[in-house]
């Protein structure tokens, strides 16, 4: 039962990175949270912070089984992330995003919640339309490395729209672009996480390839503010909508910034390439922008002063 304009939230994957960003906006809001997790990636550490407020809700839980609780609203954001994370038990990661899909889905059917799903641009997998508009159907490998991820996400959206088209469920699936800030796991390979920690420590700076490759890199307060906007969209919104900053930057050169702002001694190293690493990445946003007013504002300079602050103090703890 809903009191006044407080909302009960199921945030799943809420003690990731994205997710804590996400539940500390939510409840600055005043709605009440209910965060699931089973801590595959997700630390207690990353909700301490909220775990004496009243209106927060910690519940250890896998979303591959089934979940039973009553709510308003569901972001749906359980799933491992990084690809050295989701590479280690591939298994469970198709299981996380489609079953784990199915369940939420399941759930927002029968409590009538609008519910949103964290997808992602690997659903473009290594493009060949650049930059991505939601329009293209993407390049994706089904049987590599990456795979139990990229398909498990594009199943995930498949079962979205089946789940609207056949039962009328409210959906809202939103594709991030590569999101950085602070809370990010620093042992997850990530490109940001890795370059700052190796900087922070001057050890060396390990380039995957030549460094050519692009990403285009979406500070996290700018991503959750895309998050919030399209969960307030009308019924007949559903995505999906491309989030991320189109800012494009090589490898290299997000290597060579990070250097300056950390003043490191830190020296270059190239390894190889991963298998079905994407060439280029970079979101066309003008949907984001027309149907929800949105931009990123936070430039990456600034974005990665943040980052750097935050893995100070964690590199001195
Ligand atoms: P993260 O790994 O920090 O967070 C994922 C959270 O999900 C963790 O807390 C983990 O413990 C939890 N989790 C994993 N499997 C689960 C399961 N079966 N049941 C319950 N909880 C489970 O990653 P993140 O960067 O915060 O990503 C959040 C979501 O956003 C993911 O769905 C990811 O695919 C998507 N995404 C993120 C990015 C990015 O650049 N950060 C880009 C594209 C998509
Ligand atoms: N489900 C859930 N919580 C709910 C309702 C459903 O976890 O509150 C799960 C349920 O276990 C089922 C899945 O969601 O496996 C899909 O539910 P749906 O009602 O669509 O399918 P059905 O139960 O008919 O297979
Ligand atoms: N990368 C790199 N050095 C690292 C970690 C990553 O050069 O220490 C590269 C990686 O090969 C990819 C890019 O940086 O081309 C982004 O990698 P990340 O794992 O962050 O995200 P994704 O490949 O999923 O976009």
């Amino acid at each position: 039962m809903r009191y006044g304009t407080t909302k009960k939230i199921l945030v799943t994957g809420g003690a990731g990175f994205l997710g804590s960003h996400l539940c500390e906006r939510l409840l600055a809001q005043g709605h009440e949270i209910l965060c699931v997790d089973n801590f595959f990636t997700g630390t207690r550490r990353n909700i301490a912070h909220l775990l004496g407020n009243s209106n927060f809700e910690m519940m250890r839980h896998d979303i591959s089984f089934p979940l039973y609780v009553e709510v308003d609203e569901i972001y749906n954001l359980a799933c491992p992330a990084s690809p050295v994370h989701y590479q280690f038990d591939p298994v469970q990661t198709t299981k996380t995003s489609v079953i784990g899909a199915i369940n939420m889905l399941g759930l927002a059917k029968r409590v009538k919640a609008k519910i949103l799903q964290a997808s992602t641009s690997e659903v473009y997998g290594d493009p060949e339309v650049h930059p991505q508009p939601e329009e293209y159907w993407g390049r994706v490998n089904p049987i590599g490395y990456r795979s139990c991820y990229d398909e498990g996400k594009r199943c995930a959206e498949t079962l979205f729209f089946d789940y609207r088209r056949q039962h009328n469920v409210e959906i809202k699936v939103v594709r991030i672009f590569n999101t950085y800030g602070p809370r990010m796991h620093p042992n997850d390979g990530r490109v940001v996480s890795n370059l700052v920690l190796q900087a922070l420590r001057d050890k060396d700076i390990t380039l995957y390839g030549d460094g050519s490759q692009t990403r285009s890199f979406c500070y996290v307060d700018d991503l959750v503010d895309g998050f919030m906007k399209m969960m307030e969209t009308g019924a007949d919104v559903t995505g999906p909508i491309n989030i991320g900053n189109p800012g494009e930057f090589t490898i290299r050169q997000l290597a060579d910034t990070v250097i300056e702002l950390t003043n490191s001694r830190s020296k270059i190293v190239y390894r190889p390439l991963p298998p079905d690493d994407p060439r280029q990445r970079r979101p066309d946003i003008s949907k984001a922008q027309a149907i929800l007013n949105w931009n990123p504002t936070i430039e990456l300079q600034e974005g990665l002063k943040r980052t750097i602050e935050y893995f100070e103090k964690y590199v001195r703890l």
